[in-house]
């Protein structure tokens, strides 16, 4: 028997969280955005449970592209950071992908290359970070415009704090730059779009919610958006054993026994992407369970209080997150973010995948 931890993903999940996005964004077409390994969860599984719905694909490395393209995803994508060097443009414009443009220079190289190709054109409204500014925008725009083989040109910006202070003011700022061009727009991620309907424009990219997460715990959970887990992390106990008053637990015995108790030994650590910032008292499922953590993560193990949950044994489930114990409140615990903990789980967690149609 393999060691017994593994990441359920659940197809039906994606496509249900997809259509809940698209009941809320009735007028614009959703970019899926299935960066970094679909955010955890397998690139190849969520694009092909999207397969019929999705209106086009977003990511960030042209091999991933590539490969979708070979595996017969047909839709648009979107190459979210640009090209990362001009050799890379033959093979984008050939597959049909849209490039984002975020430097000027990159549009100079785009006009020049003579390739047809459609162009996201990203300006910076304040996040600072990718961009070209608001006073280059008419200067870029008369750039490709005047380049034939440009097939079309879409406004973006992205939005530093749409899922705390707002995006009023940075809104203001791209109509303001754009509103005399009369071109198309992409604005909204995930927490934009649910927010700011004002931002919906021709095309939106939801990442975080179709994998079940919400972009803004502080404000809704995924369950009050109607949004269901597609990553559930499971294993089992692998040893059970009784602590006395003051027995010290795991590394550095930063857990102390307070009375006499029953403790389990999950086999989940920080090599499967468990996060280590996680401390005593964060929620485990055990047996269905709600219980707590106790003492430090270890590398490949950690320690659950058991004193209450009846039956538990070697080989009872365990659920570190997903279905019943939402990412958001594991990540709220270990300071951090449900983004986070999906996209970090490790390689070595054998991922099985749930076809839509199958479970339920
Ligand atoms: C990752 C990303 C998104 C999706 O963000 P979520 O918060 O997961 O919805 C949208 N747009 C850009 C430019 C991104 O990099």
């Amino acid at each position: 028997m393999p060691r017994p931890i593994h990441a359920l993903i659940d197809l039906a999940a994606v496509r249900h969280n997809y259509r809940v996005v698209r009941a809320r964004v009735p007028n614009a077409k959703m970019w899926a955005v299935v960066k970094a390994n679909g955010y955890g969860h397998g690139v190849g599984d969520i694009a092909r449970a999207l397969a019929d719905e999705a209106d086009g694909f977003a990511l960030l490395c042209l091999e991933d592209a590539l490969n979708l393209r070979s595996q017969g995803v047909r839709q648009p994508m979107l190459l979210l950071e640009g090209f990362f060097d001009a050799d890379q443009l033959p093979a984008i414009s050939e597959q049909g992908i849209t490039v984002v443009l975020h430097r000027m220079d990159q549009v100079r190289v785009l006009a020049d290359c003579g390739l047809p190709l459609a162009v996201y054109l990203k300006i910076n409204t304040g996040m600072n970070r990718l961009g070209i500014e608001p006073a280059e925008c008419a200067e870029a725009l008369g750039i490709l415009r005047a380049a034939p083989q440009v097939q079309s040109i879409t406004l973006m910006t992205h939005f530093a704090d749409a899922d705390g202070l707002g995006v009023a003011e940075p809104l203001a700022c791209f109509r303001e730059t754009t509103g005399a061009f009369g071109l198309p727009e992409c604005l909204a991620n995930s927490a934009s779009l649910l927010r700011f309907p004002e931002t919906h424009g021709a095309w939106v990219r939801p990442g975080v919610v179709l994998y079940g997460a919400s972009p803004m715990p502080a404000i809704a959970t995924a369950e009050a958006l109607g949004l269901k887990p597609v990553m559930t992390l499971a294993s089992e106990l692998i040893a059970v054993r009784d602590l006395k008053q003051g027995d010290a637990v795991g590394y550095c015995g930063t857990f102390t026994a307070e009375r006499p108790m029953r403790m389990g030994v999950v086999a989940c650590g920080y090599a499967d992407g468990y996060p280590r910032h996680a401390g005593t008292g964060t929620p485990v499922l055990v047996g269905g369970v709600r219980t707590r953590l106790l003492g430090r993560v270890s590398m490949d193990m950690l320690a659950v209080d058991v004193t209450d949950v009846p039956g538990a044994c070697v080989g009872a489930p365990v659920v570190l997150w997903g279905r019943g114990l939402p990412a958001d409140e594991v990540a709220a615990v270990a300071g951090t973010i449900s983004y986070e903990l999906l996209t970090g789980l490790a390689r070595r967690v054998p991922r099985r995948v749930i076809e839509v149609g199958q479970d339920g």
